[in-house]
């Protein structure tokens, strides 16, 4: 990231910067402003611009926050398509209507599904800050789909690689219940 210059402007109040992005002159407060405007409301088109933005994070005093291409977006963590409409806050509705089927072990016609991979219990470590923690699916398709569902749905940097850890934290807790 390169240094940004600020600067004052005439009796205007506040410290003025030029953002590449917006290709705008702003205050660092109202960079700020757009910045937590665009994580609150994931569909605003209007500050598509501002929400991945390390510049506004900074501004904001966020400096952990996830710059993933993915984070916010409403995509499903199985297909990965565009969705409005999400079950469990998680997958898209013909993803959920085949997992249906696939537990039902019929489709629509009452034959049996073949669209749906095998689903099965998962559990994905990974690291927030300095902390691990454990993501946990009661179905899902492949590790893949809990990794776009973190890196879709934490606020924070996500990173992956942590099984040994995890599997020694889990061991722990498996002693001590
Ligand atoms: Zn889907």
């Amino acid at each position: 990231m390169e240094p940004i210059k600020y600067f004052l402007r005439g009796d205007c109040p506040g410290e003025y910067f030029e953002c590449s992005r917006l290709s705008a002159t702003l205050t660092k407060s109202s960079c700020a402003d757009m910045w937590r405007q665009a994580r609150k409301e994931k569909d605003n088109f209007r500050l598509h611009h501002c929400r991945n933005c390390k510049i506004g994070a900074m501004h904001a005093g966020e400096h952990e926050i996830s710059t993933s291409r993915l984070s916010g977006k409403r995509i499903c963590a199985r297909c990965h398509r565009p969705s409005n409409r999400f079950i469990s806050d998680n997958i898209c509705v013909s993803c959920y209507n085949r997992q249906q089927e696939w537990l039902k072990g019929k489709n629509a016609k009452g034959t049996k599904p073949i669209k749906q991979r095998p689903l099965k219990p998962m559990s994905v470590p990974y690291v927030t800050g300095d902390e691990l923690h454990i993501a946990r699916a009661v179905l899902a398709e492949s590790t893949n789909e809990m990794i776009i569902r973190m890196l879709r749905d934490s606020q924070k940097n996500v990173r992956f690689g942590f099984y040994r850890k995890a599997l020694a934290i889990e061991a722990r807790e498996l002693v001590s219940d």
